[in-house]
């Protein structure tokens, strides 16, 4: 039985490419095929082709195959094909959003921001790809000269999740392509159609056979192991969780691969005293819910000065619990399912258990009985230290509030996590919003407002979030080897 519901559900989803793109040909995978389902209804959507490794070294080759010619190929075209596969997104942004929202969940709305943002990584690389330079400088001793010039790394493999099935990847491809290298793309199974869309754009675009190859696949190890070990891979960019990027780092180990490895997170949300309460909860409701939660810099845990806390929670509790929860087809819906089963069941538990431990549910705590991964918006007041959820990604639409007494108090707890993507701090004086964010231990710190992600900036993490930057003018420097050659003169 399909979930499909409506005839233009049925067209988007009949118009995407199913097949692996291998050296510039869309082809069968070689262990038959997949299902790919819509989280709201847990029924199927469609099957797209399984890869075997086989599939996976045939994409491998020809990425390889395409490295010389496209490491040559000039910049100002290599940033063109980026430049039109944007303005195509862009174009086709309603249609891109409904296969967004049909494969992972989250409302339209937020699926076209999500079109919007991953097409605008495209854009920018579109415009980095003309200003890769060098350096030509003096040696100390005045008798030589230092030359330095910017390369692309090689043929790379871009592992991606399924939270944001199309940024993820553009954050990845787009400055890969502006470098001049190869790439062999293998999208999250559960939520590969958007991608297979950025796929044939791209073939659109004029982009040569055999500079992005896609597979998908159900056996994620199965099928990239062999790529990693193989001599011939330069680079693994990785996006996931950290415990799958601790095991590709221990596997790239073998050839000392390049890495960029964007990982998990467990943001700490701080609102000192002087904030602007209301806008806190304005930002607070961007970091928590948006992509339902599934959000790597997702607002993990509150901590608010003591003598606001209670008001905050109050009022988040208020507008979290005014949510409409639904299909994320359906109209005012803000609120779509989690992305399976084993996820809605990971945020149950970490909610039962801060419960246990003497928190209590301001708003929700529920999941959702009949089809689909639902889980009710939740705010838990007076959560005691502890509890699993301060410390787990809890990944899913639950705001777990705690009091602090002072600032110092606010940092060290905000810092007491492996985690480091990001944080955000609410506070009205100038002096302490440098201070707090100076000591805070992440990568990026979201000031006064819920949302830190912007392509024209470098997005990262520290600590076991992971290392390397996507985005910003850092982005491009992921996917370029820096060549000194001493001149004699
Ligand atoms: P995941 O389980 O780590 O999977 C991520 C990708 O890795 C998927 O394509 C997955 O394939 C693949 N994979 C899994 N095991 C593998 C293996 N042994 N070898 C090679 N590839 C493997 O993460 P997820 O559940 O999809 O995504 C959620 C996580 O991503 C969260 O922790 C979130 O914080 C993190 N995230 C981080 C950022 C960031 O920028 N820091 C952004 C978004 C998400 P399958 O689909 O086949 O499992």
């Amino acid at each position: 039985m399909s979930t499909i519901t409506a005839p233009e559900e049925q067209s988007v989803v009949e118009q995407t490419p199913k097949q692996l793109y291998i050296g510039g040909q869309w082809r069968d995978g070689s262990k038959g095929t997949l299902a790919v389902e819509d989280p709201a209804t847990g029924e199927p959507l469609c099957e797209v082709a399984d890869a075997s490794e086989e599939d996976a070294k045939a994409a491998l080759d020809a990425a390889v195959e395409a490295g010389p010619e496209w490491s040559q190929h000039p910049p100002r075209e290599r940033g063109e094909i980026l430049r039109r596969a944007f303005e195509e997104i862009t174009a086709r942004e309603d249609e891109l959003a409904l296969l967004m929202t049909l494969e992972m969940g989250k409302p339209i709305k937020e699926s076209k921001a999500e079109i919007a943002y991953g097409a605008e990584f495209l854009r920018w690389f579109s415009e980095q790809a003309v200003r890769i330079d060098g350096r030509y400088a003096v040696a100390p001793n005045g008798q030589g000269r230092l030359l330095t010039m910017k390369q692309p790394v090689g043929p790379c493999l871009l592992i991606t999740p399924w939270n944001f099935p199309l940024a993820m990847g553009t954050r990845k491809i787009g400055p890969a392509i502006a470098a001049g290298c190869t790439m062999v793309v293998k999208p999250a199974q559960q939520t590969p159609l958007s991608m297979l869309m950025l796929a044939k754009i791209l073939e659109e675009a004029g982009l040569p056979s055999g500079v992005l190859n896609l597979i998908t696949a159900s056996s994620a190890g199965e099928s990239t192991g062999p790529l990693i070990s193989d001599q011939r891979l330069r680079k693994l960019s990785f996006t996931g969780s950290t415990e799958v990027g601790r095991k590709l780092m221990e596997q790239a180990s073998q050839n000392l691969l390049r890495l960029s490895m964007e990982l998990g997170g467990n943001a700490p949300f701080i609102i000192f005293e002087d904030a602007d309460i209301d806008a806190a909860v304005e930002g607070a409701l961007i970091a928590k819910m948006r992509n339902i939660g599934e959000a790597c810099t997702a607002a993990n845990r509150f901590h608010v000065a003591d003598s606001v806390a209670g008001q905050f929670a109050e009022k988040l509790a208020e507008r979290m619990g005014s949510m409409k929860v639904g299909r994320g087809t359906e109209e005012g819906v803000e609120v779509g399912p989690l992305i399976d089963d084993d996820q809605r069941s990971k945020v149950s538990e970490l909610v039962e258990d801060a419960v246990g431990r003497g928190a209590h549910a301001l708003v929700g705590g529920h999941a959702r009985d009949g089809a689909g991964y639902f889980y009710d918006p939740t705010v838990l007041a007076d959560v005691p230290d502890g509890a699993n959820l301060l410390k787990e990604e809890i990944f899913g639409p639950v705001a777990p509030v705690k009091g602090f007494d002072d600032e110092e108090e606010a940092i060290a707890t905000a810092n007491d996590t492996e985690y480091g993507l990001v944080a955000y701090l609410y506070t009205s004086d100038l002096k302490r919003a440098l201070r707090v964010s100076e000591g805070l231990e992440t990568g990026m710190v979201g000031l006064n407002q819920g949302m830190v992600s912007n392509p024209a900036a470098p997005f990262g993490g520290i600590k076991q979030s992971g290392f390397g930057r996507e985005g910003g003018p850092e982005g491009i420097e992921e996917y370029l080897e820096t060549k000194y050659v001493a001149v004699n003169l």
